[in-house]
């Protein structure tokens, strides 16, 4: 078998990278190693928000920068972040000009365009007739129709190396695979609990998979093996959920419990606050994932909040997650509330008295742990009943990856490009994480990212 491109992967990414090197006139094959039709990966199953750091992709690009670059406390790596910002625009009409719809987010203040037709939006999957899932196929169709091929069920096992350049892939079965370039497009490593494990948290069996568990680290040991260097591996991409998604196919990857917590107080066990609420539900992900325990975290809130609760976040919380067999404790007295949740009832009631306190006097920075109060306000729990939700920590997709150049070009430890090898997608870092688990979306680093890949791969060739 000998192509002129190899990609690993046949999400948003891969399909992305291939049809671009296809239209660039390259001999394209995506290897995917899910089968049938509707293999499942991450692209398949998005609910579909295109944004940049939470901004429209449409915004001007020194704005995308700044975004991104504030969201991960400047820990982003400039060359790819500039790249991404400065080509924004340009993938989003690309991929209009591929057939891609957009509606408005269905949270109308997000602002966001959303590809259509939007999914349903209730607690749970549901994907078949969503955007994403039709484009995927799409762009699948659009793949072959430009002399392309995409192999499903055959897994990429390694990289091949001639002469310091990379020379193409080696498949599961042992076949080797000749190309002049090999994309990367494998999903990051958010299902191998190995990975996990050592970067993310101690307990990965604790962790909700909420994503395809398709995205199993194969490329980044495979790039790791040939000398790639990484970046940003401990921060991933997820939301907060019921403890019970845990055992409930109905609460992942909706509802997310990220407004409740940022509007009310996390404790663990001792009813002790451990982070800064306020940061939103992706920081206390992360926060929650690395608790010597990550199924120690609770979140307690009073009447105000679940009452906006029936309104906050895209699948209202209220009252979806006790309808799907979500658990939610309720009392009249904090105390009562501390027993039934298994939290220390005097911990409890003296952070609970803390926390209102300061709130009201203005001074939540004051807390310890600080509670930011920029993004989401913090309410005082003192409207009965009281309520306490057990949590655990999903993960979506990992957020660090392989270092790649402002052109996608995977990058060795001694920070010089690695011949032949490009990433993208959610195996790439560099453009998300920090101390606060800054996200930019897992589209445009798939879309955008792709269409880099695809067009540098085939540009490099030309010389
Ligand atoms: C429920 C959910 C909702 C989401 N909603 C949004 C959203 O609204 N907005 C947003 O920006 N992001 C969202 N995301 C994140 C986004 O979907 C992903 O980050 C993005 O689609 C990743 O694209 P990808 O092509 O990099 O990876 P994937 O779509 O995961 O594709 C990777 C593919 O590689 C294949 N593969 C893996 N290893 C191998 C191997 N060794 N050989 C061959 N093939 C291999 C996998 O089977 C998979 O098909 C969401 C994710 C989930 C799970």
């Amino acid at each position: 078998m000998t192509f002129d491109i190899a990609i690993i992967g046949g999400g948003f990414a891969g399909l992305t990278a291939a049809n671009h090197a296809a239209l660039s006139g390259l001999k394209s094959v995506v290897f995917e190693a899910g089968g049938g039709e509707h293999y499942m990966c991450n692209s398949r199953v998005a609910t579909g928000a295109l944004h940049v750091a939470f901004r429209s992709p449409e915004d001007p690009a020194d704005e995308l920068y700044e975004s991104i670059m504030a969201g991960t406390d400047g820990t982003a790596h400039p060359d790819i972040t500039r790249s991404l910002a400065a080509s924004a625009q340009a993938t989003i009409d690309w991929m209009r000009d591929e057939g891609c719809d957009f509606i408005q987010h269905p949270r109308r203040s997000y602002g966001l365009p959303m590809m259509a037709p939007g999914r349903e939006m209730r607690a749970g999957l549901d994907w078949e007739n969503s955007g994403p899932n039709l484009f995927l196929k799409a762009l699948a169709e659009k793949l072959a129709g430009r002399g392309g091929e995409l192999r499903r069920g055959t897994r990429v096992a390694a990289l091949e190396i001639d002469a310091g350049s990379v020379s193409g892939v080696r498949l599961e079965s042992g076949e080797p695979v000749s190309a002049r370039a090999v994309v990367i497009a494998d999903g990051g490593f958010q299902a191998d609990l190995d990975q996990i494990g050592q970067h993310i948290t101690n307990a990965p069996d604790k962790i909700r998979q909420r994503n395809t568990q398709t995205g199993r680290g194969d490329g980044l040991r495979m790039a790791i093996n040939v000398g790639a260097a990484t970046v940003g591996l401990d921060k991933f991409y997820g939301h907060v959920l019921s403890r019970d998604a845990l055992t409930s196919e109905k609460l992942w990857p909706y509802p997310q419990v990220d407004v409740i917590c940022a509007k009310g107080i996390v404790v663990t066990p001792e009813g002790a606050r451990f982070a800064d609420e306020g940061q939103g539900g992706i920081y206390m992900a992360n926060c929650i994932a690395s608790l010597d325990d990550p199924l120690s975290a609770t979140a307690v809130f009073d009447r105000t909040v679940w009452e906006d609760a029936k309104e906050t976040d895209i699948v209202p919380p209220n009252p979806s997650l006790a309808e799907n067999g979500g658990t939610v404790l309720q009392a009249d007295a904090l105390e009562d509330l501390a027993a039934l949740a298994g939290i220390d009832s005097t911990g409890l009631v003296r952070t609970v008295e803390d926390f209102n306190g300061l709130i009201r006097a203005g001074s939540s920075p004051a807390l310890d742990p600080a509670r930011t109060t920029l993004t989401y306000p913090a309410h005082t729990i003192d409207k009965p009943p009281f309520y306490a939700i057990p949590l655990c920590a999903g993960i979506t997709v990992t957020s660090g990856g392989l270092a790649v150049d402002g052109s996608a070009r995977v990058l060795s430890k001694t920070g010089k490009p690695i011949s032949g090898l490009y990433a993208a997608g959610s195996v790439v870092g560099g453009l998300e994480g920090g101390p606060r688990a800054g996200y930019v979306g897992g589209l445009i680093k798939a879309f955008g990212i792709g269409r880099i890949a695809g067009r540098t791969a085939a540009a490099d060739m030309a010389v």
